[in-house]
């Protein structure tokens, strides 16, 4: 998983879940924080219809 922002592959995984159990993650480079459904390509692809 690269990071949405700065493309960064340097993610570190939380040992924290969300609420809903999603895996969260966090850049080393830019320090963004997002879980596995707030950021990527799939959510995405979901949220735009074409
Ligand atoms: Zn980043």
């Amino acid at each position: 998983m690269d990071c949405v922002a700065c493309s960064s592959a340097a993610m570190t995984e939380r040992p924290q879940r969300t609420a809903r159990g999603y895996r969260r993650f966090r850049c080393r480079d830019c320090g963004k924080q997002y879980n596995e459904r707030s950021g990527g390509v799939l959510n995405h692809a979901q949220t735009r219809p074409t």
